[in-house]
């Protein structure tokens, strides 16, 4: 099931693609609306996009950029929902970070990696949207005005060709929101831009069967905006664990299951759409992805709510070894196969799973590495033997294990989960180590389009 399978970081792009989607479409011009506190944009070419993440900002800039008066409504006090804490990267093929650093790619590779971890449940035509695309999409946010660094390229689980893409600062989810947020800039843009945070969209206004604008909630008080088009992008609802929320209608066996996403992500698009006269149609609602390394914060190990352990930790070299100092799967696997894995580890009474990383790895991800370690995620040893103390192990338990993946790393033997993408990294018991405790968490939704809250002419 797709659900607990890999999804090659697809959100993000989808996200971000979706824009291209919704951009094809025709806006017609506003109507007007006389519902009380009522806002009206003078323009005839303007739109209303509902959501501040990556996604809502693409959108917003597209629509700019193609002669278009926009309105972004967000409900959160600031813009960048879960794409700013997007932490590995984004997927692109055929980039010229890829040639820069000597990677032969193509769509067509990144569209075979991504059918084969879709399995069953592939869309064939969004996949060769996604991976066709992926390389424009790249060259859009790296191109001016925005200039995001994603020079950086690591290759992550499923993917057979490293194509997830980064630059040398932190978070690579942070480095484009917060480059499109800037680009976002009201005050030079005539008007034609207006970014109004605290809006919750309660409801999809509809006049003679098309949409017509939005109602939102700011400050305990209810307004309403008339447009021409309204975008959603409201993200998934990876955080909607109330017990009528959608996970509990979905997914009810992940209630229990902490989560990584930000509380913002309560499905409220889905439910909008879904409330039209003429309902969207929502697929896959229990495609929800559960990534295998949250972080357990040794402060407060029972929290639901946890920071991702990135999964660029794994694609550094990072191995992932059980209460015995003993690795148990490919850690360059699929997600859904590395929390199965996982799963059985706890099942088994040999947890906690620790994630533990060496000094080229820690080197690597810098700014992740001193970010996690000042929040007291990861902790830092000064040896292998450092280590084994604190589980309580002999130090030739833990050398086993890393004399036994440096031979797999070498070819000298083969490795025993099947792991044939392995780091430039030895492991060495006298060097440091970086370590955390980590546990699967609920990371994201699979954001299908819902379908197009298109206007009629009116
Ligand atoms: C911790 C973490 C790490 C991740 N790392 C990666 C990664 O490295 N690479 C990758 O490709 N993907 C990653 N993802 C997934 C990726 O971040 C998301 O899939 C992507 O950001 C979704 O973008 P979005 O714009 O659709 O939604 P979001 O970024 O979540 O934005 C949705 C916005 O809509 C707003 N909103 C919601 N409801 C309303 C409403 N009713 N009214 C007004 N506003 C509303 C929210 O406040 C929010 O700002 C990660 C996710 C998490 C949680």
């Amino acid at each position: 099931m797709l659900r607990r399978r890999t999804y090659f970081f697809l959100a993000l792009l989808v996200g971000f693609l979706s824009v291209v989607v919704f951009n094809l479409y025709h806006y017609q011009g506003f109507s007007s609306n006389s519902e009380p506190t009522t806002r009206h944009m003078s323009d005839s070419k303007s739109i209303i996009v509902i959501g501040g993440g990556l996604a809502g900002l693409s959108a917003a800039h597209t629509a700019f950029g193609r002669g278009y008066s926009v309105v972004l409504l967000d409900k959160q006090p600031s813009l960048g929902g879960n794409s700013v804490k997007a932490s590995s990267g984004i997927n692109g093929a055929g980039t010229p970070a890829q040639t820069a650093h000597g990677i032969v790619d193509s769509s067509e590779a990144f569209a075979n990696d991504t059918n084969a971890s879709a399995g069953p449940l592939a869309r064939p035509a969004l996949i060769q949207t996604l991976t066709a695309q992926s390389a424009a999409a790249l060259a859009w946010l790296s191109e001016p005005p925005f200039n995001v660094d994603l020079s950086l390229v690591s290759r992550l689980g499923g993917h057979s060709i490293p194509r997830t893409h980064r630059g040398k600062g932190g978070a690579p989810g942070w480095a484009m929101t917060s480059a499109l947020i800037k680009a976002l800039d009201p005050g030079k843009a005539d008007g034609r831009i207006q970014v109004i945070n605290g809006a919750r969209v309660v409801k999809l206004v509809e006049r003679d069967g098309a949409v017509s604008g939005v109602e939102y909630e700011q400050q305990g008080e209810r307004k309403s905006l008339a447009g021409t088009a309204v975008i959603l992008a409201t993200g998934g609802y990876a955080a909607d664990f109330s017990t009528t929320g959608l996970l509990a209608q979905y997914r009810p066996d992940l209630l229990e299951t902490p989560t990584a996403s930000g509380g913002h992500a309560t499905g409220d698009g889905h439910r909008l759409a879904a409330s039209l006269n003429s309902p969207a149609a929502l697929w896959d609602m229990d495609q929800v992805q559960v990534h295998p390394t949250g972080f357990i914060d040794p402060a407060q190990p029972e929290a639901h709510t946890k920071f991702l352990a990135a999964e660029a930790l794994r694609g550094s070299g990072g191995l992932l070894i059980d209460s015995k100092g003993e690795r148990f799967f490919d850690e360059m696997g699929r997600r859904d196969a590395v929390t199965a894995a996982m799963q059985k580890v706890a099942e088994a009474g040999r947890g906690p799973v620790r994630l533990v990383l060496g000094p080229k790895g820690a080197e690597a991800l810098k700014a992740h590495c001193d970010f996690y370690v000042g929040k007291g995620l990861m902790k830092r040893h000064t040896d292998t033997a450092s280590l084994a103390d604190e589980m309580g192990l002999h130090l030739e338990d833990l050398s086993k294990t890393f004399h036994a993946h440096n031979s797999y790393k070498r070819g000298e033997q083969t490795d025993p989960f099947g792991k044939v993408h392995f780091h430039d990294e030895e492991f060495d018991i006298n060097a440091p180590l970086l370590v955390a405790q980590i546990t699967p968490v609920v990371h994201y939704v699979r954001i299908v389009l819902v379908m197009m809250i298109g206007l009629t002419e009116s």
